[in-house]
């Protein structure tokens, strides 16, 4: 049997990152410089990982990037009185929060209080309603990613049946609610399964293009795929490995070894999904930054 095509998540994000750096040579020319800042609030070792990943893939492709570090004392009232600062900021094209903040902070009202057209998370309900309405503004970057993906590898959604594992408010539904748009990379057949789901390998095996974004490890085995679906696995995990540097490695919600012999394309953790998502928030920067100035080329 033909064993399924790799999506290089590698690859692709390498792609969108080098049009992102003409698009910002480009907008330079016309005097824009895309900015953004990054709140990190207190030094939890991953957020520390996470935001520095952001700062410096940003700076890569010429986006002017700060990290603007809090102690974990901050009041919520200060952050809250930053962003405000920097919704007025023509200069600020985007902004984001760092997650989890310590327990005295509300994270909604911080995260809420970002100017929808600087929130390039996606996440603010103003940006959430544009796309349940069919009129995207700015996607939240992990679905977005999914999308990118399958443009990348012209894996056409429309009329095909998208079965969606996971209702989270970051990726299962707003995937769900992207492969419905009117596009050739929408206008799917879409399903979402979520913890309450019955008979849930019933849906998983009537997917032309399965995405699941559960957060367990190996859900997802070879008999409840259809022959030749597409599979993209959102899930990272981390599995205990003697046998690397770090003692570990990555796994996904997927059981990659033996899905892959049945499936089309099928994205492996890690090198799939993982590396769009600093992409596209990138693109997402650059996405707010046109928006602002009223450029649409
Ligand atoms: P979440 O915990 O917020 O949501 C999980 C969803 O899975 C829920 O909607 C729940 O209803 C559903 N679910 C739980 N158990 C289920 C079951 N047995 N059957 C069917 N559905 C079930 O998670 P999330 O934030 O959406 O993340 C999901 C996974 O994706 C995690 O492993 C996370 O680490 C990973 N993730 C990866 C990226 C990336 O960049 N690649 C980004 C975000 C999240």
């Amino acid at each position: 049997m033909m064993a399924a095509k790799i999506i290089d998540g590698k690859e692709v994000s390498n792609w969108v990152k080098e049009n992102l750096k003409k698009e910002v040579e480009r907008l330079k020319q016309r005097g824009i410089t895309p900015s953004l800042k990054i709140f990190l609030v207190g030094e939890n070792p991953a957020s520390v990982v996470y935001v520095g990943n952001k700062e410096k893939s940003s700076k890569n492709v010429g986006i002017d990037a700060e990290v603007l570090s809090y102690n974990e004392s901050v009041t919520e009232e200060e952050l809250l009185n930053k962003i405000k600062e920097l919704n007025n900021d023509p200069k600020v094209n985007g902004m984001i929060v760092q997650l989890p903040l310590p327990s005295h902070i509300d994270e909604d009202r911080v995260s809420l209080a970002i100017a929808p057209e600087k929130d390039v998370d996606g996440f603010h309900p103003h940006n959430l309603g544009m796309l349940l309405r069919g009129t995207p503004t700015l996607l939240p970057a992990t679905p977005y990613g999914v999308l990118q993906l399958l443009k990348y590898y012209s894996i056409e959604t429309q009329g095909k049946h998208v079965v969606v594992v996971g209702r989270s408010n970051i990726v299962g539904k707003p995937a769900s609610v992207i492969f419905l748009l009117k596009d050739k990379f929408g206008n799917a057949t879409v399903t979402v399964c979520h913890s309450r789901s019955k008979n849930l390998a019933e849906y998983i095996k009537q997917a032309d293009i399965l995405i699941v974004a559960v957060g367990k490890h190996h859900l997802i085995t070879k008999d409840m795929v259809k022959k030749d679906a597409v599979v993209i696995d959102v899930g990272i995990h981390r599995v205990e490995d003697p046998t690397k540097k770090r003692g570990y490695r990555l796994e996904g919600d997927v059981k990659f070894d033996e899905v892959k012999e049945i499936a089309s394309y099928i994205t492996p953790v890690p090198g799939g999904v993982g590396p769009m998502t600093v992409a596209m928030l990138l693109q997402n920067v650059v996405n707010a930054a046109k928006l602002q100035n009223g450029i649409t080329d």
